[in-house]
This record gives C-alpha cells, structure tokens and sequence, in this order.
C-alpha cells in the first residue's frame, strides 16, 4: 500500500470546489460532487494531511427554490447566518466586466474537516455584482462565469492574502479552472514566455474530471468569456491554446495541470477515449472515489458485522427508522419484514430511474403482495424538464401501489443517510459508462445494504456477483441506446425475480452472509483514507 504517511514533509494542498457537502445544516452542496468534496475534506483531516478547501459561501442553500418571480433582490443584502462559519476579516478584488469585485473571506472548520474557506460576494459595495453567489448553479451562462472567476481567481487571492502556503492547487471538476489562468496571468507578468508560463503553472496544479459524458463538460463562446473578464490579460491565441473555441473548461484545465485523475478505473478508460485528442495535456490516472465512513457509515453494522444475528438486528433498527422516517415524511406504511429497495439519484436520463418499471407486468403482483417495496428519491436540475418527468413518471406508479411505494421529497444528506442503512438492496440503473463513479452505493455497501447495479462507475471494481451483491447487464454496451436499455431491463427483472427476491425469502442466512461480504469487501477499500492515501501518492506528490 501507501508508503506516504501524513507529515510535514507532504505537499501543501488546496482544493478548490463549487460545493461542499459537510452537513445536512450546511447547505451549500447540490449532489455528489459536494459531498465527495466534503468528505474528503474530512478523510484530509483525519489523517492530519496539510490541505485546505476553497469554495463560495451561497446565499441560498442548493434546492430551496425560493425564486422571487418579480425579481425581488430584497433578501440579497442579508448576512448568511450559518453558525458553521466565521469572518476571516480578510476580502479581495477580483475583476468581473472591468469592475472590482469585493469578496468576503470566510472560514469553516465545524463539521470534523480541515480549514474550508469561503468566498461570498453579498456586499453593498458590490452593487448588482453582490448576487453573483446567490445560488449554486443557478442563473444564466455569464452569472456561472462570473461565479467561477469568484472560486477561482478569488480563491487563489485569498489564499494567498491568508498567507497560506500552497504546493499543489487541485481542481475538482473545471469550475475552479480560472485560478490556473490566474496563476498563469502572474508568471506571464514575471517576464515569461507563455510556453514557459503553461510550464511554470502546471507544476502547480492537478486536476479531477467527473464527467464521462462529452456534453457534461463546460463549454462557453470565447466572447462571452472576455466580456466577463474571465480572459483577461490573455490573448485570443493564448485562450484557444489553452480552452480551444468554444473553450472548454476541462480541456483547459487538462492543460493547466501536470496530472490528472478520472474518479473510477471505468471512468478512467472512458476519459482517456474521450481526451485523447488533446495535445500536451494532463495524463489521466484513475483514483476511485470513496467515502468518510465516520460520516456515512452506523458504528453498529461495523461492530456486528461478524455476529449474523446482531448484523441482521442492527440492519433491522436503521431499516425501521427509514420506515419511520417514511412515514412521518409521506404517510406511506412500510412493512418492515417485506424486502425494501431503495433508490435516490439526481435525475439524470442516464440514470434510468424507471427501468425497473420497463416491465411493470413482472412486478405488478410482487407490489400488489407487498413481496418487494420501493423506496425513491432525488431531485431534477430546475431547468431540466426531462429529469422531473422521469421523477413524475415514477411517483405516479407509486400511485398504484400505495402501501408498496414512497418517494420521499426533498433529497438531502440526511435521506442520503437513512436510505444508504436502512433499504436492504440498492439498486443503481445507469447506462454504462455514464456514471463516472457513484458513492451512494458504497454507503450503502459498508452499511451492509446490497447493491443491484449495472457494472457502471465503482462497482466493477467492487461487485461478486451474488456474493457481495449482485450485477446485472453483464457490462454490455448496445448501440443504439434503446437497445441496451431493453437488455438491461429484461436482466435486471431476472436477477431481481430469480435471485434477490428468493434469497431474501427463503435463504436468510445467505442473505446475511452477502450483507457481511459486502461490508468487509469495501470498508477499507472505498473508505475515504485510501482515497486520500491514492491521491496524495499518485497526484499531488511529485516523484
Ligand atoms: C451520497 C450522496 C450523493 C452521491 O450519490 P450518487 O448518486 O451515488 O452519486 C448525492 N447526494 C446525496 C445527498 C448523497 O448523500
């Protein structure tokens, strides 16, 4: 294993981020980037790494959809009073439209992490400018511009004006990308040459992509780059060496950085596909994602994971607290003895929420007798039609079986928790290779909840077939999509039909069996110190 230990003599690191997902209070993440971010930020203080988050304090938490439709600015000037979080007295200027902006510097250490600091822009000085971090994703393509040039160019400045010192600036996804153009900006003000410059920048920077699919990747018109000042004291050359046109922000960063990583070993082959054509660029290495089982994970199924009956109790106890939780949420009644399948997912098309409705028929009778229940969760991007109708499609099955079904609104950390302990299966639907990684099925695994998933993101690495949970699909990719999407279906009712069901019925002590390998095959691997230990090895250590 690592033969890096925490230390002194460790590269300093920053790691820039739009979200962090530390606490349910804290609201200030959307999904799984956040809580990835937040999570390794507590794994970095855990293991005493020396590194600290950058990221934007939002005015209004991520999925709270208070939109004023008379495009009231009224609650803009109000002080964010998260409790979590202290005025460093420290502010810097960065520059949106040819105009200083004025950024707050905040930090937070409250939730078991290293130093997180935090950037708002909600000052009167500001003018219109104060909203740019009002909401996370929010708004159109100039306001996320002028977003990114706070987390990146405004982070890098106060780091720097906090006299933090830093080796390595990671970027986790391309939002941050605007800090590598500023660190170029100075090297190229030091007298330079741009191909030394790149050269001088890269040595500072490592990069995480996240998203295997081509249309995921950030992209804006070079124009509307320079309006909002996001080029400024480059060339148009400069820009398109470094973005290309339109430019796009992970290319960009793959040039900005001297390595890189995709975020699961699929993920890694796909993004080397995907990037090949890019020259002088990053190397990609894969580094799979994992998560802070302090966090994540009930101390009671670790502690009885080798006594079947007492695994089986506490599995029992944080099944009935979802059923509860359930309850108080919907007014839907679970059957705590009846097998529970849980799901919670952004509502991606990728993600396939319905397929295991693609034919209903099979289930039809095992809802109706209650054999199996369904728990869904999760929330669509506002502007993403397609998404809430996935999710609409779905509540109205559940309509049909009113004691079988639930979907419980408002998908948060806190459902993230109680589902990812208390369903018995997981189920994940993604169309392979689109779902770069994936954490909530490790949750789910190391609490001892098996997994029924496609070999899509970490569970290839992961899955037993029928051993530590179950696969379905067999990894086929089928062209075109609707065709994969037939299979997958047909597969997924078999396994479900002729495995999991029986095994649940009428093989309790395999049952229990497979929820104790499916603890001890990902505690240690997908936990978030090894995910530390990979990174510190493989990215931000310079051999
Ligand atoms: C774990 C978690 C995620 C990430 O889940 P995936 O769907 O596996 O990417 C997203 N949101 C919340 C609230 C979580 O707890």
């Amino acid at each position: 294993m690592s033969s890096t230990k925490p230390n002194d003599s460790q590269p300093r690191v920053a790691y820039y981020c739009m979200e962090y997902g530390l606490d349910p209070s804290f609201r200030i993440y959307s999904g799984g980037l956040g809580i990835l971010a937040g999570d390794f930020l507590k794994a970095a203080r855990d293991g005493g790494y020396p590194l600290v988050g950058v990221g934007v304090l939002w005015q209004q938490g991520y999925g709270e959809q208070r939109v004023s439709p008379d495009g009231n600015v009224s609650p803009l000037f109000k002080t964010y009073k998260h409790p979590a979080v202290k005025d460093t007295g420290v502010r810097v200027k960065v520059r949106v439209r040819q105009r200083p902006v004025t950024c707050r510097v905040w930090s937070c250490t409250a939730f078991g992490n290293v130093p997180l600091y935090l950037l708002d822009t909600n000052l009167p000085e500001n003018g219109p400018n104060a909203a740019i971090t009002d909401r996370l994703y929010s708004g159109d393509a100039a306001h996320r511009i002028e977003q990114e040039i706070v987390l990146g160019c405004g982070g890098y400045l106060a780091l720097r004006a906090l006299k933090i010192p830093v080796d390595v600036h990671h970027f986790n996804e391309g939002h941050a990308v605007f800090a590598g153009l500023e660190i170029l900006r100075r090297q190229l003000a030091s007298g330079l040459s741009f191909d030394r410059a790149i050269a001088a920048t890269r040595r500072q920077v490592v990069f995480t992509t996240h998203t295997p699919v081509p249309a995921g990747n950030e992209q804006h018109p070079l124009a509307l780059l320079r309006e909002v000042g996001a080029l400024d004291g480059l060339t148009r050359a400069q820009a398109v060496a470094i973005g290309g046109s339109p430019f796009n922000m992970t290319a960009a960063a793959l040039r900005l950085a001297r390595a890189a990583n995709a975020v699961a070993e699929l993920h890694g082959v796909v993004a080397v596909k995907m990037w090949a054509h890019l020259r002088r660029a990053a190397p990609i290495h894969p580094i799979t994602n994992a998560v802070h089982v302090g966090t994540w994970v009930d101390p009671r199924i670790l502690a009885a994971a080798h006594r079947p009956a007492a695994l089986w109790d506490a599995h029992q106890a944080n099944k009935r607290a979802l059923i509860q939780l359930i309850a108080k949420r919907t007014g839907v009644r679970l059957d705590p003895s009846r097998l529970l399948i849980g799901f919670s997912r952004r509502a991606a098309s990728y993600k396939r929420w319905d397929l295991v409705f693609s034919d209903r028929r099979r289930l039809d009778a095992l809802l109706k007798q209650r054999r199996i229940q369904f728990v869904f969760s999760g929330k669509a991007h506002p502007n993403d039609s397609g998404g809430r109708a996935m999710i609409e499609r779905v509540i109205a099955i559940g309509e049909r079986y009113p004691n079988a079904m639930a979907f419980l609104p408002n998908y948060d950390m806190t459902i993230g928790a109680a589902l990812t302990r208390g369903a018995d299966v997981w189920l994940n639907s993604p169309r392979r290779p689109n779902e770069a990684s994936g954490t909530s099925g490790m949750k789910a695994a190391i609490n001892g909840v098996l997994n029924l998933s496609t070999l899509d993101g970490w569970w290839p690495e992961a899955c037993q077939h029928g051993v530590n949970g179950w696969q379905y699909g067999d990894g086929l990719e089928l062209d075109p999509p609707e065709k994969q999407d037939r299979h997958d279906a047909r597969e997924l009712a078999r396994v479900l039909l002729t495995q999991v069901v029986p095994t649940y019925y009428d093989n309790h002590a395999g049952w229990v069996a497979m929820m104790r390998a499916s603890i001890e095959s990902t505690r240690t691997r997908f936990c978030a110190d090894r995910m530390l230990a990979d990174y510190y090895r493989t990215l931000y250590t310079v051999a």
